[in-house]
């Protein structure tokens, strides 16, 4: 039913670049969990898409983009999704597009941030100072034909943000799905979404699995995870 929509979707960093790091968050790490949250929730829907990186990983942004371009193309109907947190001493979600494209994406999704309970910033394009006719972030002046945004989900180095982005990322990335949903025309189906659990003093990634009859197996792959070591207060996605 939506064959035509193609999404590409990015986690930002990662490897020996970690980002933005601060109030016990590195970005690469959330970058990840929500690029593979929306990558689950896409497939959900019915939609093609795939992610740039699915594990810890360095990449250079001529990797990045070659590999954003090697899947489906390179052509206007791609939707690339960066996914990034913010630093510097701000507070608030943005989204910044490219200079080809109009601002409808990035509001739907800012707005939609704001329901989930996060501040909104802004929707902006950023120009190179040395060419103003190009973009400045490579994600958007490199990646050809396509439509790429970047979504600052908030700042880690802001402590009511960094607490925020623990406990609502997965509400924030649900934000982004409908937001796409709505300027794709992709029917939007609220049920499926992931299930969660906190972990609690005494669990194991057994007796999370067992509960929630499942694997350990699943869970790592669900949440991203290579240890067994679980923090309690931890959130874990269990379907
Ligand atoms: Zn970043």
């Amino acid at each position: 039913m939506n064959n035509d929509v193609k999404i590409v979707i990015d986690a930002g960093h990662g490897g020996s670049d970690p980002g933005a790091v601060g109030n016990g968050i590195y970005e690469k790490d959330y970058a990840l969990k929500i690029a593979e949250y929306l990558n689950n929730r896409f497939k959900e829907l019915g939609v093609s898409s795939v992610l740039v990186r699915s594990t810890d990983e360095t990449l250079t942004p001529n990797e990045r983009v070659n590999r954003i371009l090697s899947f489906y193309g390179n052509r206007p109907d791609v939707l690339v999704i960066s996914n990034h947190l913010n630093a510097g001493g701000g507070e608030g979600a943005e989204v910044i597009y490219a200079l080809r494209n109009n601002d409808t994406l990035s509001k739907l999704i800012l707005n939609n941030l704001g329901e989930e309970g996060q501040l909104i910033r802004k929707a902006y394009q950023r120009r190179l100072p040395s060419d103003n006719t190009k973009d400045y972030y490579f994600m958007h002046r490199n990646t050809g034909l396509t439509e790429p945004i970047i979504v600052e989900y908030g700042f880690v180095d802001n402590a009511k943000d960094a607490n925020k982005i623990k406990n609502n990322w997965q509400n924030y990335a649900e934000a982004v799905v409908k937001a796409v949903s709505e300027y794709k025309g992709i029917p939007y189906d609220k049920s499926s979404k992931s299930d969660t659990y906190t972990v609690q003093r005494g669990d194991t990634l057994w007796s999370i699995a067992k509960k929630f009859n499942t694997t350990v197996d699943e869970l790592k792959k669900l949440n991203n995870i290579l240890s067994d070591v679980l923090s309690i207060g931890q959130i874990l996605i269990v379907k």
